[in-house]
């Protein structure tokens, strides 16, 4: 068989321990041999990370908002233990930070669902993706504590000297207060990449806040959804014939109870952390869960949910075998091909990307699978398969397929 042709490379992101194994192995075992692999190589292994003072996670980011599409393995977030067991110069921040914040962009989360690992909510049939605003609120608000009675208020001053106060609570004892904001910036682009993602995977968009209470604050994330949507999205969303809706948090709460599955919740910061882990959890395993990077003007970082599996990596040096689930990070290269395949007109590729996922998915349905879903499937005698041998099953089908 010929080998696929790509036009444009895929920015790749490598990472560490647990997960940078398998992206070797997912590469030589599920990509090389089907694809003439396009690439610009990246690599954010700690390591290298420290060598090039950070700089090499910028140079990524840059790359993903000139080619489009990103992939990234699982990467280290330096705490204090790493920075001794690295020998770092510095703390290093998170990558996953950096990179979002040079593409002021929002992370899109979604279970992974197969036959034989069922979600808790059993009406649950088709993935919850949940897109949580990544900037503001509780996240960096400021508090203090009330010492006695006394006059709390909010003040801002202008930079020509006025101001403007508003009340908080004249305290007749002991208390609590905190400050919260948000920038309508940072909201307008939360907005736009979930206006653009819902378009992208045909899904409805759902939103909701407490506005009926936070009549200025939610109800700006509210109006500014609005306005973005009416300008600029309500034609293609009734061209594409998806829907965006609107509703009060725990209306939606309730509603996602007894929903289907198969669309977009739109989640402000402290919901997306709650609600993410809700359905994660609900779903089984974080090592079944995409998680995709998306910006305002449509560049998309593809990686999976879970971090490097440091656990399996220690057994993985001594020599033990592991049995570490590839899916999520396999999912994520799939993403990032069909993707670029779509930017491209490049059939051939969305098309394997197809298949590579549905050669996955028919490994688990048959039974085959590592230790984390043989832990929670409802097949009576699952086979449980090595790291290794798990990407060799999926292989076998993808062979199988093609
Ligand atoms: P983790 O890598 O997500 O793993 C936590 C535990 O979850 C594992 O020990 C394992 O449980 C289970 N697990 C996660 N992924 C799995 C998989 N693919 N297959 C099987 N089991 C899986 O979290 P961590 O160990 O707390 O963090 C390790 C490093 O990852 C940290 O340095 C952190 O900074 C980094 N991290 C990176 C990202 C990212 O790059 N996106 C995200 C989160 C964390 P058992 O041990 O019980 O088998
Ligand atoms: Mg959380």
């Amino acid at each position: 068989m010929e080998k696929i042709k790509m036009t444009t490379p895929l920015v790749e992101m490598d990472g560490d321990e647990m997960t940078r194994i398998l992206w070797k192995l997912i590469k030589e075992e599920l990509l090389l041999p089907f694809i003439d692999l396009k690439t610009e190589y990246y690599d954010l292994g700690l390591e290298y990370r420290n060598e090039t003072d950070d700089q090499v996670t910028i140079d990524s980011a840059n790359a993903t908002k000139k080619y489009g599409v990103a992939v990234k393995c699982a990467t280290i977030t330096p705490n204090a233990a790493r920075v001794e067991e690295y020998n770092l110069k510095e703390m290093w921040k998170s990558p996953n930070g950096t990179i979002r914040a040079m593409l002021d962009g929002t992370v899109f989360r979604a279970p992974i669902q197969v036959k034989g690992i069922e979600p808790c909510v059993k009406n649950w049939k088709k993935p919850i993706t949940i897109a949580r605003h990544a900037y503001g609120d509780v996240y960096k608000a400021s508090e203090m504590k009330i010492p006695g009675p006394g006059r709390c208020e909010l003040v801002y001053t202008a930079e020509d000297g006025s101001e403007i106060r508003e009340l908080i609570h004249e305290f007749s004892g002991p208390g609590v207060i905190q400050g919260q904001h948000n920038l309508t910036g940072s909201i307008e682009s939360f907005a736009r990449s979930c206006f653009n993602y819902a378009l992208d995977i045909h899904q409805d968009l759902w939103f909701a806040t407490k506005d009926t209470i936070s009549k200025k604050y939610d109800h700006t994330f509210k109006d500014i959804f609005q306005e973005i949507f009416d300008q600029e999205y309500e034609r293609r969303f009734q061209e594409a014939g998806i829907e965006y809706f609107y509703t009060l948090i725990d209306d939606a709460v309730a509603r996602v109870m007894k929903a289907e599955g198969g669309f977009i919740w739109a989640c402000k910061n402290y919901d997306g952390d709650v609600m993410s882990d809700m359905v994660s959890s609900a779903c089984g395993s974080l090592a079944m869960m995409t998680s995709v990077l998306v910006s305002p003007d449509g560049k998309y970082e593809y990686e999976a949910a879970h971090g490097t599996v440091q656990r399996h990596y220690y057994k993985h040096l001594k020599g033990e075998v592991t049995s570490t689930n590839s899916v999520a990070t396999i999912f994520a290269w799939t993403g990032a091909l069909r993707k670029r395949g779509e930017l491209d007109g490049n059939k051939e590729l969305s098309a394997f990307a197809d298949k590579l996922e549905k050669a996955c998915l028919s490994t688990i349905e048959a039974g085959k699978m590592t230790k984390d879903l043989a832990l929670i499937t409802d097949f009576k005698q699952p086979e449980v398969l090595n790291s290794q041998e798990f990407i060799k099953a999926i292989r076998g089908n993808l062979e199988q397929m093609l």
